[in-house]
């Protein structure tokens, strides 16, 4: 190790405090630390290159330091960096709401902006709430409607961030149990069962506001997969029992699955849709809450009427997260990304099936770009690892000595590399997760 990396590894573990990491494992180790990168690949303070398996958190779109997204934000900083969406308007959000919109499944027509894909949930959460307190002025629908519809059903497993709001509609034991006395109680229901939500429904349907799901891949439980055809009927079930449905696609969207957003391939509307990760093309931390009108004009009135939505953080809109969300969408079409994506779905579709042949290879999950490879210590009899071995994690610090960042939830490796991909790039993904997965189980 260098002397810079060392200097810097050293004020690192001194003061910083990392996201989702056990601090006391951080210090006892060797750590990376990433300097630039350049389309799929990242190189550390060592001059190291690996190959970005998990698009940097699932956000990086075009790969990195892309000439048309840098241009842009470069453009924007020349104009202006910030101004306030309270109150006033600014030319980026203008335009990128428009773009949102013409992309949007049919129906959303107002984009609300904010930071994070917990954020764009909260808020999904807060304008669903809000909006069955003050519906009065509209014509009730016959099933159900008014202010005592205040509860929330969500899926087993489900993961919609980390504040406290979207924590209450999550289900991820390991990460939300000890804050479960902060929490507002939903409902949950199993992914994929129909005859039990349609009971749920039926049942308590008056008091509920909104049930929200990820559409097709609960990706944070693991990469989950959905039963085709459930998301469909989840929309069918709302409608009926008059509960709107809230699609978290802040994993899914930007084309991850093969289509621009998730729900395209149920050909479903929702009534909210939450984005954020590849938004900007992985550039700066940007989302959106998209509603549709019905939604929106329960919030008009008089200002002593009290109908304001009182929600919006300090940097809500921000022009330069905003530019470079609209080079990224312009990308999308100039790089024709969506068939790039579906030309590697398909690679991975076919070389997928080997890693079978390692032995302690459980389950292979797999969307459009979105992988889990779930290991297990005896497949035949489908018995897991102990947690304490931590098989996923000794899986990628191999895959980090042959050149690759991937990360793994539990036991399951994921794969979602960058949609800009060039295949070369991505059998060479493959080839490292393979070997990495071997060196570590056959030890
Ligand atoms: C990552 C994620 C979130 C949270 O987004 P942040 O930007 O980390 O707050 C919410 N929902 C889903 C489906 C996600 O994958």
């Amino acid at each position: 190790m260098n002397q810079r990396t060392k200097a810097l590894l050293d004020k690192d573990k001194r003061h910083l405090w990392h996201p989702f990491t056990q601090m006391q494992d951080w210090l006892a180790n060797d750590q990376l630390i990433i300097e630039k990168g350049d389309g799929a690949y990242l190189w550390d303070t060592e001059g190291k290159k690996y190959i970005d398996g998990c698009s940097s958190l699932w956000v990086t779109v075009h790969g990195h330091n892309n000439k048309n997204l840098n241009q842009a934000i470069k453009k924007q900083l020349d104009r202006v960096a910030h101004s306030t969406l309270l109150g006033l308007g600014n030319l980026p959000a203008i335009e990128l709401a428009e773009q949102l919109i013409k992309i949007a499944p049919k129906g959303l027509s107002k984009v609300f902006y904010s930071d994070s894909g917990s954020t764009a949930v909260e808020i999904a959460i807060k304008i669903a709430f809000q909006y069955w307190q003050q519906k009065d002025g509209e014509p009730r629908r016959s099933v159900s409607g008014g202010p005592h519809k205040t509860k929330f059903i969500t899926l087993t497993n489900a993961y919609h961030g980390d504040t406290i709001g979207s924590v209450s509609v999550g289900g991820i034991n390991l990460f939300h149990k000890i804050y479960k006395p902060l929490l507002f109680k939903s409902i949950k229901v199993t992914p994929g069962d129909i005859i039990e939500l349609e009971k749920v429904l039926k049942a308590r349907h008056r008091e509920i506001a909104a049930m929200i799901v990820e559409p097709l891949v609960q990706a944070a439980a693991g990469m989950l997969m959905m039963p085709k055809g459930y998301l469909k009927a989840v929309r069918r079930l709302c409608s009926k029992y008059g509960v709107l449905l809230i699609v978290d696609e802040v994993a899914t969207g930007f084309g991850r699955t093969g289509k621009m957003f998730a729900c395209e391939h149920e050909g479903v509307s929702p009534d909210l849709m939450c984005v954020a990760k590849g938004i900007t093309g992985g550039y700066l931390p940007l989302a959106a809450t998209l509603t549709t009108d019905r939604i929106y004009q329960a919030f008009l009135g008089r200002f002593e009427e009290n109908k304001t939505f009182f929600h919006g953080h300090t940097y809500t809109g921000n022009p330069l997260a905003c530019a470079a969300a609209l080079a990224s969408l312009k990308l999308f079409q100039q790089n024709k990304v969506l068939a790039n994506v579906n030309r590697n779905a398909a690679l991975l579709a076919k070389e997928l099936p080997g890693f079978f042949q390692l032995e302690h290879v459980g389950d292979i999950r797999q969307c459009g770009t979105m992988v889990g490879i779930e290991l297990s210590e005896d497949r035949e009899a489908k018995r897991a690892y102990s947690s304490k071995i931590r098989m996923g994690h000794r899986v990628i610090l191999e895959a980090r000595k042959r050149g690759a960042i991937i990360r793994p939830l539990g036991d399951v490796i994921v794969l979602m590399p960058p949609q800009s991909i060039a295949q070369k790039e991505l059998k060479e993904l493959l080839a490292i997760t393979y070997t990495s997965i071997k060196a570590a189980t056959e030890k």
